[in-house]
């Protein structure tokens, strides 16, 4: 088994401020090898070199630009991939959207994360690794992930502890320094942890794949509503609302015949109305793993209007690329081709947080 890097340290009696220079040179510098260390004696980094210590857990493996989405493919140490997607913003914003874990146990209906078996959660490092790599790829353009979102594959408040570090980290000048504001976890509804995540003492946001606006259909759509009903769910957001004021993004995917009516439009008016809520609209795209539909245009705009004129906040949000569609709020699955020895993307679906693109007349169902 490789040393750690403290046991190589500790073995040759090296002072404890140089674990502080390391890590200045890895999240400030962005180092990609220990010879760029530039406070590092040249021993000591033969040393670190002998002992074939690597700078971090994962590897890159891939990563490719679909108009400003750019998607890195990481493999782990254990073998599996994982996917980290940047979102460059027409602004200055820089926005990655994380994993947290390998596929996805709670098995919504619609999204084909959940439609592969779950492997583990990721730790900690990385999780804070995939905003490295990303980091790493922005450097030459001389400029730094300004957000983070954790959408992408798995359920975060399933694995609270290593996301609620890396969050920590993220945020912590030591790190990456990104402000709270800019952090957003989502999560499908598991009620313990939004009440944790009410006191985590930082400002980060928080927004729920909500995608029914009663109990019947959720729980037909996300089994996790079984467990953790509507009603009980609410409650929770209410006291994160209360506990922060913060407003709570709830994701809504409209799929077609089957949350996209005007009955569901006003079921969810009542449902929120009262509330401190902006409703992100995304529209459904098929894939192999569901058997659902996508929405008619004249739906989407009309369950879109419907929300407005009732005073709820909305946004449509924009897919982003042909290969990438608005729909449970979370990147969906990969199937790895064993064979060629690398990831194989079936439907993504995509969501950047609270962050972009005001609603437009114009139907995302042609985007
Ligand atoms: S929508 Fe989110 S919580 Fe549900 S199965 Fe997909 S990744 Fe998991």
């Amino acid at each position: 088994m490789t040393q750690t890097i403290e046991e190589l340290f500790q073995e040759n009696k090296v002072p404890k401020f140089r674990l502080k220079q390391l890590q200045h040179a890895i999240y400030k510098d962005l180092i990609t090898d220990y010879d760029e260390i530039s406070t590092f004696p040249q021993w000591l980094k033969d040393k670190i070199k002998e002992a074939k210590i690597p700078l971090t857990t994962m590897e890159l493996i891939e990563s490719h630009r679909s108009g400003n989405t750019v998607k890195f493919v990481l493999k782990t140490h254990d073998g599996h991939f994982i996917e980290s997607v940047l979102i460059e913003h027409k602004d200055e914003r820089k926005t990655v959207c994380v994993s947290c874990q390998v596929f996805c146990a709670v098995g919504c209906k619609f999204c084909a994360t959940g439609a592969n078996q779950y492997r583990r959660n990721l730790t900690t490092e990385e999780i804070v690794e995939q905003v490295l790599f990303v980091s790493r790829y922005l450097k030459h353009q001389e400029v730094r992930v300004t957000n983070v979102v954790y959408m992408g594959m798995g359920e975060p408040f399933l694995t609270y502890k290593p996301v609620s570090e890396s969050l920590l980290m993220l945020n912590s000048p030591d790190y990456f320094n990104i402000g709270a504001r800019h952090i957003v976890v989502s999560t499908s509804g598991i009620v313990p942890r939004i009440y944790d995540y009410a006191e985590i003492g930082i400002q980060a946001k928080l927004a729920i794949s909500l995608h029914a606006p009663n109990q019947k259909l959720r729980s037909e759509m996300m089994p996790i509503s079984d467990r953790y009903p509507l009603d009980d769910l609410m409650k929770a957001c209410d006291y994160f609302v209360e506990k922060t004021g913060k407003r709570i993004s709830y994701e809504y995917v409209l799929i077609g015949n089957v949350n996209d009516q005007i009955e569901h439009a006003r079921e969810l008016v009542e449902l929120l109305i009262d509330r401190k809520a902006h409703v992100n609209l995304l529209v459904y795209n098929p894939h192999e793993f569901a058997d659902y539909k996508m929405p008619m245009e004249k739906d989407v705009i009309a369950f879109r209007n419907y929300l407005k004129t009732r005073g709820i906040e909305v946004t449509i949000r924009k897919s982003m690329g042909d290969d990438i569609s608005g729909a449970c709020g979370q990147l969906s699955g990969k199937q790895l081709d064993k064979k060629k020895n690398k990831a194989v993307f079936a439907q993504r679906e995509f969501f950047d947080g609270d962050l972009e693109i005001k609603d437009k007349s114009k139907s995302p169902a042609k985007a």
